[in-house]
């Protein structure tokens, strides 16, 4: 078994991935609505603080940050520190494949603070928003959206506004400016483990940017998906 400190504080106890996770993850119908991931995460976790006995409300209720750091310690656990990407250049004259290495140990972990709602003034509106973090309720539902957006990952954090529950209508009407700053503030407050890959082609030298949960090679060293 294996012990880590989660970036909420919580202490968590870890089994390694066998072949029925494998075979979770590469059921697309199941990652596509997230399942997968939710019942690996419900699988493998063998305690979470006190609670030797995590449910699926459980799994659900940790913090998206709390999750993602969990799913890269059981990559790590199963699979090794070493993740072997193979990044196709964005540029559609180029579409060179670029080989990049990543050591999961080296991933910023940045740890939760105490408070989970936050309040924060528009600047343009002044009208006051409160919001909260995302966790495994929250991507679930976003995971069913047909058409998932910037605005409808935002609108899910937020509690209310100037009191009143949020909408769509809401969110389309406020001003770039005032979502520009929401959005920032939300960036701000986040914590969790950082999985975002930066690099410039070999060839042409554009920028490459992905999440090491999106590639394959992540959980599947080694295999062509
Ligand atoms: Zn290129």
């Amino acid at each position: 078994m294996y012990t880590f400190e989660l970036p909420s504080g919580t202490e968590v106890e870890l089994r390694e991935m066998t072949g029925a996770e494998e075979e979770l993850l590469t059921n697309q119908r199941l990652i596509r609505t997230g399942d997968a991931v939710n019942q690996v995460l419900k699988n493998c976790i063998v305690r979470l603080g006190d609670n030797d006995e995590p449910s699926m409300k459980d799994v659900l209720d940790l913090l998206s940050g709390d999750r993602l750091f969990i799913l890269v310690k059981l990559r790590q656990v199963s699979l090794g520190d070493e993740v072997e990407l193979e990044l196709v250049c964005p540029n559609a004259a180029c579409r060179a494949t670029n080989h990049v290495a990543v050591d999961l140990e080296d991933l910023e972990v940045t740890p939760y603070g105490p408070e989970r709602e936050f309040s924060f003034e528009l600047p343009g509106s002044k009208r006051t928003v409160r919001f909260g973090y995302l966790d495994g309720h929250k991507e679930k539902r976003l995971a069913a959206l047909k058409e998932p957006s910037i605005s409808s990952a935002m609108l899910i954090r937020i509690i209310d506004i100037d009191g009143k529950p949020p909408n769509k209508k809401l969110m389309a009407e406020m001003s770039m400016r005032d979502r520009s700053a929401l959005r920032q503030e939300m960036l701000r407050v986040d914590a969790g483990i950082d999985t975002t890959v930066e690099t410039e082609c070999d060839s042409c030298g554009a920028r490459i940017r992905t999440r090491l949960e999106a590639e394959p090679g992540f959980l599947f060293p080694g295999v062509r998906l």
